[in-house]
């Protein structure tokens, strides 16, 4: 009887060995903007991604429904709209679903992202101001948007695990364009949440990635939904 006893408290010493929660890293994008400009004929890569962890990319786990919410103030006549078109494109690409959680007046800065992986706020789109968004603060004039995401990951016998738990999308307010067709606010938006869900800058101009948005461009372009493809929901669920 005391030989079972002792051999019970054994099993569970060497059970409280192993870390039940692994810690989770924070890690938040570069700051990343698109910008209107010179036409450009640079030819490089067609798409990349924004990180990669043991050459996979870092994206959400698709399985799970991103929610999103849409800043009303400061807004565009008619943008809602192109954000919601936009978000229609991006779900298809990439075999996401999205869910709106609704309008909310706060301003998409660094602060919404969560800080620990306990919390998953929904993404935020809208339109703001340099003075009220610390990602449009300090761009050039030139910029149109810029997104940050958040992504956690936890490392167990050697494997990482990660994925995208948030991020934030600021529209210039201070830019004028038309919100359909070459150079608008839904290319604009399909750039931007591009990089929500994980993509970096394409080399190639021919791409709605391109740094630049160049002219002509309405929509997504081959190697920008390859790239989408490549975050998407045929790469099968993340579970950290
Ligand atoms: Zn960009």
């Amino acid at each position: 009887m005391v030989r079972r006893l002792l051999l019970v408290l054994a099993s569970l010493a060497a059970l409280g060995a192993v870390p039940a929660t692994p810690a989770l890293g924070l890690h938040l994008s570069d700051a990343d903007a698109v910008t209107v400009g010179m036409p450009s004929s640079a030819t490089g890569a067609s798409y990349a991604f924004e990180t990669l962890l043991q050459g996979r990319p870092v994206r959400w786990d698709p399985c799970t429904a991103i929610h999103w919410r849409y800043r009303t103030s400061g807004q565009v006549v008619g943008g809602f709209t192109q954000v919601v078109k936009a978000i229609v494109r991006i779900s298809r690409a990439t075999g996401t679903t999205w869910v709106y959680d609704g309008a909310v007046t706060t301003a998409p800065t660094t602060s919404w992202l969560p800080k620990s992986s306990a919390t998953r706020p929904p993404v935020l789109i809208g339109w703001a101001t340099a003075a009220r968004s610390d990602l449009l603060s300090g761009q050039s004039p030139n910029v149109l948007g810029v997104t940050r995401m958040a992504w956690f990951g936890v490392t167990r016998d050697g494997t990482t695990t990660a994925a995208i738990r948030s991020a934030v999308v600021a529209l210039n307010q201070g830019k004028h364009l038309p919100l359909t067709g070459p150079v608008s606010w839904y290319t604009v938006v399909l750039h931007e949440l591009s990089h929500a869900m994980g993509l970096a800058h394409a080399g190639s101009a021919s791409q709605l990635m391109y740094p630049v948005i160049q002219p002509g461009l309405k929509d997504l372009q081959p190697g920008d939904l390859t790239g989408l493809a490549r975050v998407g929901r045929a790469q099968g669920c993340i579970r950290l």
